[in-house]
């Protein structure tokens, strides 16, 4: 591995933090860490608020279901294990018919799905100082994603867990700060791999060569 400045987690190659196996580096995040703190988090998983019952339902899915469902299946797992009913999906225009079928599964499981659309409210991207040529289809009404609605919709509707299917990098961040409910995604937008980023690191040094180009990165 090369060597970099400041070394951290993506840099170790032993991983021992996982099963005390190897030797911890140097630079370790875990010899590092205030015990204090490590402890705090150790209770907070432990413990009968949210936080705990979210990191348990998490790990039993996990380690019940190893390989075995499909991540559709693992919300509807995670959704019972928390004590979810109400599902809101926040989804893009691009995957509704994604989000259609979706929602049948989460019915089926016996689950309640409320659905709001990214291009809730109907803003203009004009309106909010986009310039015209970068709209999709330049010189039409468009509009802009409203991720803060979309949330401020589900938080009304007092969802109780909150599932992201293919919001725009970035949309997603603004849609997870002011969802109140716990936020998973099911699809990650990838307009050009078909949904599936890691296929990109997986053919980096293949067809997406291109990518380590270091002044092109540096200019996107
Ligand atoms: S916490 Fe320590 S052992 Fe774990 S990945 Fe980070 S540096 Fe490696």
């Amino acid at each position: 591995m090369a060597k970099v400045e400041n070394p951290t987690c993506s840099e170790c190659a032993q991983l021992n933090c996982y099963r005390h196996d190897q030797q911890y580096p140097s630079f370790c995040a875990t010899e590092v860490a205030d015990p204090a703190l490590v402890e705090e988090t150790r209770q907070t998983y432990a413990g009968d608020e949210l936080d705990g019952r979210l990191a348990r339902a998490a790990a039993e899915v996990e380690g019940r279901y190893y390989g075995e469902i499909s991540r559709c299946e693992e919300i509807v797992a995670f959704a019972h294990r928390i004590g979810a009913r109400r599902i809101g999906i926040a989804t893009c225009f691009g995957l509704i018919e994604e989000t259609r079928l979706f929602v049948k599964i989460l019915r089926l499981g016996g689950l309640e799905p409320v659905t709001v659309l990214c291009k809730v409210g109907s803003v203009d991207k004009a309106s909010i100082g986009l310039p015209d040529e970068l709209k999709i289809r330049p010189g039409a009404f468009e509009a802009a994603c409203n991720p803060i609605l979309q949330a401020k919709n589900l938080n009304a509707e007092k969802t109780d867990l909150n599932v992201i299917v293919g919001l725009c990098v970035g949309h997603d961040a603004l849609f997870t700060r002011h969802s109140e409910a716990p936020v998973t995604t099911l699809i990650t937008k990838d307009r050009l791999l078909g949904h599936n980023p890691a296929a990109a690191l997986y053919t980096l040094h293949s067809y997406s060569k291109r990518i380590m180009d270091a002044e092109r990165l540096r200019q996107l």
